[in-house]
C-alpha cells in the first residue's frame, strides 16, 4: 500500500469578465471538478459586481468553490495557472486587475500560512473584497480564515453594494 491519502480543504475564487462571464465562471468550475487528486465540494452562487481597479472594463462574475485537493499548494497553483491557460485566459504583461476571461485564485489552503513571492495564502485581497466574502459567506460562514477571523466577522466588516446574486 502507498502513503495514505491525504486531503486539504481549499476555497477558490473564480472570476471572469470577457467572452460570456457566466459561461466563463460555470465552466471553470467543471474543470476545477475534473481536476486529479481534487474533489469539488461546494460551489457557491454567481454574483455580478463592478471591476475592481480600472473601471474602462466590463462587470465581473465571480464565485468561490471550496474543494478538497492532494495537491500541495504550489502545484494547485499550476494547476490553476493550466486551467487558466486552458480557458484562453491572455496573460499581458501590465494588465493587473485588467479584463480576463477567467481568474483562479487560491483564496485559501489548509490552516497554511504561506508568504513567497509567487504564492501568498491566505490571498490578501480576502478581507476587503465583497466578491469574495459574500460566497464564501453563503457556503461556509463559519470557515475560520487563518490570521483573519470567521467569514460572518470579516463579511459583516464591509459592504455589498454593487454585489448581485444572478438568478439560476
Ligand atoms: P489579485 O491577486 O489581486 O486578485 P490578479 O488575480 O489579477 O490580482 P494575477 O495577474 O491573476 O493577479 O496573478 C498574479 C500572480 O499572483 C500570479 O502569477 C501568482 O503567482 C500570484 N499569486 C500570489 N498568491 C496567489 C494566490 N493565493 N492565488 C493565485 N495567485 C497568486
Ligand atoms: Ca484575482
Ligand atoms: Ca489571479
Amino acid at each position: 500500500m502507498g502513503p495514505p491519502e491525504h486531503w486539504i480543504p481549499a476555497a477558490i475564487g473564480i472570476g471572469s469578465n470577457l467572452d460570456d462571464p457566466v459561461a466563463q465562471v460555470r465552466r471553470a468550475l467543471t474543470a476545477l471538478a475534473a481536476l486529479p487528486r481534487t474533489r469539488l465540494m461546494l460551489a457557491s452562487d454567481l454574483y455580478r459586481n463592478p471591476p475592481m481597479g480600472p473601471a474602462d472594463q466590463p462587470d465581473y462574475v465571480n464565485a468561490v468553490a471550496v474543494i478538497l485537493t492532494q495537491w500541495p499548494a504550489h502545484s494547485l497553483l499550476d494547476r490553476l495557472q493550466a486551467l487558466e491557460q486552458a480557458q484562453g485566459r491572455v496573460r499581458a504583461g501590465g494588465d493587473r486587475w485588467g479584463p480576463r476571461r477567467i481568474d483562479l485564485d487560491i483564496l485559501t489552503y489548509g490552516h497554511r500560512q504561506i508568504d513567497t513571492p509567487g504564492l501568498v495564502i491566505p490571498h490578501p485581497g480576502i478581507s476587503a473584497r465583497n466578491f469574495v466574502l459574500f460566497p464564501l459567506l453563503e457556503i461556509c460562514p463559519h470557515w475560520s480564515i487563518p490570521g483573519r477571523g470567521e467569514v460572518r466577522r470579516l463579511a459583516g466588516q464591509i459592504d455589498a453594494a454593487g454585489l448581485e446574486k444572478i438568478p439560476g
